[in-house]
């Protein structure tokens, strides 16, 4: 039986007017999974056998999780499809544009369904292609595109991906950024490389910075909503990182103050944030590193330790619960899960995945084939750098 899309819909809509209400921040996401949900999605998930791969990004809910097949970054979860062809069908519980990065890795025979289509990334958004491409010509204008080579961020379109590849550049992880950083330099002659570091601000920043030693005077900002990007031809000129004016919701709120604040309430605390966050939030932290880094960090922590984490809040509360002889506590007490990945939900990915055990494609992602073409050079200039 296939209930319609509207009714399964309804719990969910339940999660999301109370995530706007903030009621339920940073605390327990209303009860969604009612028990005809979960045997619903046990069978829906036997009918489909190994013609279906499901994965599941950390950031995911708990609910949606426990039916994933792997779970990892968007970048392993790409890979790993990829290394399943005998799934005619994989269901991405993520977001959009890792969704299409796994039509771009996976084969033509493989399709990528996203269980919500609202499902987007703001970070991806802030960057659209005619804005980027818009950007080039004002590189252009001012005498250095030569110069540059862009690196993009996994958390980016197949169009800005497509961009990259096009334009002779790398994108990166946030795993890989500093090894990205030191290619792409090396592709232009000693003291004249530059990088056009796209869309997210603070990875670049940080990375550049706090791991190749540049001084915050080496990085400018492009604004796309300002004329020229805000920055005049001299500026360009004598910038070595062009960072895209792009951030991530979830990430960008952790503060500085927040840091000092856990310090105060939790002694001997361990700071433990992403490369996402703002640059003063990561200096002022112990630790930085991508969600892979965060979760292999806390496994091999002594018991007794006590951990202050900033990256999103269903990837701590997990931590938190596998790690009970450890004090695990969320950095900040007001920011919110992703509001894009919390959109898949078990009654989408029930909807979803009953819809493919009958024969029907829902939500399909599909990047078109020029598009692809480009990115996949890209994705693997990234495959190809040492490490
Ligand atoms: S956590 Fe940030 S980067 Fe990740 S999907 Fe949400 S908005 Fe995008």
């Amino acid at each position: 039986m296939t209930t319609s899309p509207a009714a399964l819909l309804l719990l969910g809509r339940q999660h999301d007017l109370a995530s706007e209400r903030g009621v339920e921040c940073p605390g327990d996401l209303p009860a969604a999974s009612d028990p005809d949900l979960v045997q619903r999605a046990q069978a829906a998930r036997e009918a489909l056998g190994d013609r279906a791969f499901v994965l599941g990004h950390h950031y995911q809910r708990d609910e949606v999780i426990r039916f994933a097949d792997v779970t990892g970054d968007s970048f392993k979860l790409a890979r790993d499809a990829a290394a399943r062809p005998g799934a005619e069908f994989v269901v991405f519980c993520g977001v959009h544009f890792m969704a299409e990065s796994a039509d771009i890795l996976t084969a033509d025979h493989q399709q990528v369904v996203l269980p919500d289509l609202a499902a987007g990334c703001s970070m991806a958004d802030m960057a659209a292609i005619a804005q980027v491409e818009e950007a080039w010509e004002v590189l252009e204008d001012a005498g250095v595109a030569a110069d540059v080579v862009p690196v993009s961020y996994m958390n980016s379109s197949a169009a800005i991906k497509g961009f990259t590849g096009r334009h002779g550049g790398t994108i990166c992880t946030s795993s890989n950024a500093r090894t990205a950083l030191d290619w792409a330099f090396e592709q232009r002659p000693a003291g004249r490389g530059k990088v056009l570091f796209l869309p997210d601000q603070h990875l670049g920043r940080n990375t550049a910075v706090l791991q190749l030693g540049m001084s915050l005077g080496d990085c400018v900002v492009y604004d796309p909503h300002r004329p020229l990007g805000g920055l005049t031809p001299q500026q360009l000129r004598d910038a070595r990182m062009i960072l895209w004016r792009g951030h991530c919701s979830v990430h960008g709120r952790f503060t500085a103050a927040n840091v000092a604040a856990v310090r105060e309430r939790v002694p001997d605390v361990k700071v433990l944030v992403h490369p996402e966050c703002r640059h003063d939030v990561v200096t002022a932290a112990d630790l930085v590193g991508s969600t892979e880094f965060i979760i292999r960090t806390i496994e091999a922590a002594p018991p007794g330790t006590s951990w202050a984490v900033g990256t999103e809040l269903n990837l701590v509360r997990r931590l938190a619960a596998r790690h009970p002889d450890q004090q695990i506590s969320f950095l900040e007490q007001t920011v919110c899960f992703c509001s894009t990945m919390n959109r898949i939900d078990l009654p989408h990915l029930v909807w979803a995945m009953e819809s493919l055990a009958a024969g029907r494609v829902v939500n399909r992602i599909t990047v078109d084939p020029d598009t692809a073409h480009w990115a996949r050079i890209a994705l693997d200039q990234m495959l190809a750098l040492p490490g």
